[in-house]
């Protein structure tokens, strides 16, 4: 086939980074054929010594903070300070494994009687990453560590605005010492890679993106019966009873909203907030959003950059033109800029579940504030949509917090305090967020044969 171009666009500056040329059908057969290949050398590596490698990747990823931040920053947008604790998460994410991995995949030995049987944990092949832009590093680490630790190999196909990222974490895996292809880029398009899950080149899927994504992908994958896991999106509730710390809610608000410009999956995107303390809590709200600095994403002050392609800046104008539409008031906060994709902090207070901006996950730097008249009404409206990622509450009584949480239809829950990806715990969803865990020993034991051995 011919080949396509993969852009690098900096959303700043709106300039060409870099333009790729795309691997045509050929080439990715060609190339999965030498990372199986690679996969009979590696699976046969005792666990211990494959961890170990992870420690050499975790000491690159400290010595080249910089630069690896640099590229993140240049090709999506990310406010440098951001970027940096994208690596340094990483780092955890790596040491995590390298000093738990091999633990973690120890045969289970179960008693019957007189039978010896015990349980083991297998590689099962070439795992197949399709990774999203938002985080371009942490992503790619969070399913290609636990997946390779385990003794599989990776290929990866990035978001198409991402490469340059792409084929620097290549690179790391190189000079941390894996043999080449253990893992692998692909530069390819999304066409491409349904190709490769249809030719059925791989023996699992790991996706994160988006639920139309993961809906396409996971047919495709079912058909073929590979295991696969989908990290979808979310519009995680942020719920405020009357007896929480308004001012320390309002400043994890801000942060949660508004980090990566609004463009995480466990970010808080819609405030549910009992009517009692509502007009306090938009109040200090409004107050941190205003100290928020909006500019060139590389300057070490910068709060929320541009967003990472020009198209969202549309998708947003749309989502505020149907709330204005259906009554509603959005309060934009901050300057106009010359250039860049960028979209200026929002806050739709009185929003309705009506509204578009309440039910479809917005990757932007908006947030609605839903008044729900008590506890019963704000669980109400947090289950009332179709995804279950992540809920944050926010209560001064935690005995009612923890009660609520578990009324709660999501992956994780946090009461007073953020939603934070730690390697320790595993992190997934529910309804259309996902299927399947990754991180902590769940995700280590996703790509497995779980294998059963009775000796008699
Ligand atoms: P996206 O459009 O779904 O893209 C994600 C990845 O899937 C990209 O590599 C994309 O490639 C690829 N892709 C899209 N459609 C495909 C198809 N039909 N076949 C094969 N590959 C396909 O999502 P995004 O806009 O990049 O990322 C934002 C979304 O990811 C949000 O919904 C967010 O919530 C979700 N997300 C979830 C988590 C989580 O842990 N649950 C974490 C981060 C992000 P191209 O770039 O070439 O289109």
């Amino acid at each position: 086939g011919k080949s396509m171009k993969i852009k690098s666009i900096n959303p700043y500056t709106e300039e060409i980074n870099r333009t790729y040329g795309s691997f045509p059908i050929e080439e990715c057969r060609n190339r999965i054929e030498k990372s199986r290949a690679a996969f009979s050398g590696w699976s046969s590596l005792p666990a211990e010594e494959r961890a170990k490698f992870f420690l050499n990747v975790a000491e690159l990823l400290r010595r080249n903070t910089e630069i690896y931040a640099g590229i993140i920053t240049e090709e999506m947008g990310k406010p440098i300070r951001q970027s940096r604790s994208e690596v340094q998460k990483c780092v955890r994410l790596c040491d995590y494994y390298a000093e738990n991995a091999a633990g973690l995949l120890k045969a289970e030995i179960v008693e019957l009687g007189a039978e010896k049987s015990y349980v083991t944990f297998e590689p099962l092949g070439v795992v197949f990453g399709i990774m999203p832009w938002n985080f371009p590093f942490w992503q790619v680490f969070r399913f290609a560590v636990p997946a390779i630790c385990a003794g599989n190999v990776c290929v990866l196909k990035h978001a198409s605005n991402v490469p340059g990222s792409a084929l620097e974490i290549e690179k790391i895996f190189l000079e941390a010492g894996f043999r080449e292809y253990v893992f692998k880029t692909l530069l390819i398009d999304s066409k491409t890679a349904m190709e490769i899950i249809k030719e059925e080149l791989v023996d699992g899927v790991s996706l994160t993106g988006s639920t139309g994504a993961g809906s396409k992908i996971g047919k495709l994958a079912g058909e073929a019966i590979k295991p696969q896991v989908l990290e979808l999106g979310g519009s995680d509730p942020f719920i405020v009873l009357e007896d929480a710390d308004i001012e320390r809610a309002a400043q994890a608000g801000v942060r949660s909203r508004f980090l990566n410009a609004g463009q995480s999956y466990t970010a808080a995107k819609r405030f549910i907030v009992v009517e009692e303390v509502v007009g306090d809590f938009i109040e200090a709200f409004e107050l941190h959003m205003q100290e928020l600095k909006i500019g060139d994403p590389i300057d070490e002050e910068t709060d929320i950059g541009p967003l990472a392609k020009k198209e969202f800046v549309e998708i947003l104008e749309k989502i505020l033109e149907d709330a204005r539409k259906k009554g509603a008031e959005p309060q934009t906060y901050g300057e106009k800029h010359k250039k860049g994709f960028f979209f200026n902090p929002t806050i739709i207070p009185a929003a309705s579940t009506y509204m578009e901006v309440c039910n479809i996950e917005v990757f932007g730097p908006v947030a609605p504030v839903i008044t729900a008249k008590d506890e019963d009404e704000a669980v109400e409206v947090a289950n009332s949509i179709e995804f279950g990622l992540g809920a944050k509450i926010w209560s001064g009584d935690l005995e009612r917090a923890e009660k609520l949480a578990k009324r709660i239809r999501a992956g994780s829950v946090a009461v007073n305090g953020m939603i934070r990806s730690d390697p320790r715990l595993p992190f997934g969803g529910t309804g259309k967020s996902g299927v399947g865990r990754e991180l902590s020993h769940y995700g280590l034991k996703e790509f497995v044969n779980i294998k059963t051995v009775v000796v008699n």
